[in-house]
């Protein structure tokens, strides 16, 4: 089987012929069909973060496809069944945060992509409990990206507890922002969409977006200032300067939700600004197996539109520097079906 390996941060990732995985105990082979490319999958293979995956690995956390094999123990999947396998590849189940619905922080988890290899391959290995089933009418290139880009997006809104009469900042109409957007309308909100690029801004607007700022030549924080500020700032551009910018539009009592992961980010905050304003800054960490499920049940009512270009997998240093200079409309989405 063909995958995409990084063999060294910041190197050119190299198509490798691998053997098929065999599934261990509680685990299944996955025939990949479609493979989403997140941002994240890029601070991987560049190292970017304090803790840094261990080369060489393949990334990859919207693999979707056809459980073709079954590891010991696994009796609730069966093979034909079309499954995701999201960024959380797996948690203990025992911890406190496992068993207070939080195993996204679980300290034993393993990240998919990062702590094991990933979907950008024919075949890759999941553990069944975290293989996620996918609904009948959601074709594997529309759920590629909700399993990460969908479901962090989703979890994110949860987080800042968004109501109806509420304004919300989405800050980067990238993969993410495209389903944030598309969340915040759903739960009611007033969307402010904030991005720096022509294509972005007016993709916003078609998905729903209330009024759009041009960070290039506007002041985020004033003009969301104009409307009141907002309620909640979900901060998806992978640039400092827009958490700043953003964190400066939140009304009185606001929330800015911290989920895009800039290398070396750090920001500064004005205390006295937040102690007055009595704002909040939050970290949040893409969402569970039942925030997955909500997000693919929303899609199959219809509800949420995915904007996805397919490519080869060949493609995918091409893909990276594309999403690098911005010119992908939403997500690509690697076609492991096609020739390449
Ligand atoms: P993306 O590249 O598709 O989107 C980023 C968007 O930000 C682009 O539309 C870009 O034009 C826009 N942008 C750039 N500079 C801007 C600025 N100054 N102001 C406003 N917008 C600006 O990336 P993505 O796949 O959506 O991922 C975004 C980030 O989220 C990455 O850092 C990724 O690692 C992170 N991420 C975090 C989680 C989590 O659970 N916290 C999950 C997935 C991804
Ligand atoms: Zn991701
Ligand atoms: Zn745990």
């Amino acid at each position: 089987m063909k995958a995409a390996v990084v063999r060294a941060f910041g190197e050119p990732l190299v198509i490798e012929e691998r053997p098929d995985p065999e599934p261990g105990p509680g685990q299944v082979r996955i025939r990949v069909e479609a493979s989403g490319l997140c941002h994240t999958d890029i601070h991987a293979a560049h190292g970017d973060w304090p803790v840094k995956p261990d080369p060489p690995f393949v990334p990859g956390h919207e693999g979707v496809g056809l459980v073709e094999a079954l590891g010991d123990g696994v009796t609730h999947l069966h093979i034909g069944q079309r499954v995701a396998v999201p960024w959380l590849g797996r948690a203990c189940g025992r911890c406190e945060h496992c068993l207070s619905g939080w195993e996204t922080l679980c300290e034993q988890q393993i990240n998919t992509g990062y702590g094991c290899d990933g979907g950008y391959a024919e075949k890759m290995l999941a553990w069944a409990d975290f293989a996620q089933p996918v609904p009948e009418n959601l074709t594997p290139f529309d759920a590629a990206p909700l399993t990460c880009a969908g479901v962090t997006t989703y979890k994110a809104l949860k987080v800042a507890d968004v109501r109806p009469t509420q304004l919300v900042a989405v800050s980067g109409v990238g993969g993410l922002g495209h389903l944030a957007v598309q969340y915040a309308k759903i739960a009611g909100a007033t969307v402010a969409a904030i991005d720096v690029t022509d294509d972005k801004l007016e993709l916003a607007r078609e998905l729903g977006a209330d009024l759009v700022i041009d960070a290039r030549e506007q002041d985020v924080g004033a003009e969301l200032k104009k409307h009141g500020g907002a309620h909640a700032a979900i901060a998806l551009a992978v640039n400092r300067t827009a958490f700043e910018a953003v964190n400066s539009g939140l009304r009185r009592g606001g929330k800015l939700v911290m989920v895009a992961l800039p290398a070396h980010g750090t920001i500064q905050v004005p205390i006295f600004d937040t102690v007055l304003n009595g704002t909040a800054i939050i970290g949040s960490i893409v969402g569970t197996r039942q925030d997955l499920a909500e997000v693919f049940r929303l899609h199959a009512a219809g509800r949420t539109r995915v904007i996805h270009e397919t490519r080869p997998l060949a493609s995918v240093n091409e893909s990276i520097d594309a999403v690098l200079r911005g010119e992908i409309k939403a997500r690509i989405v690697f076609d492991l079906g096609a020739d390449g």
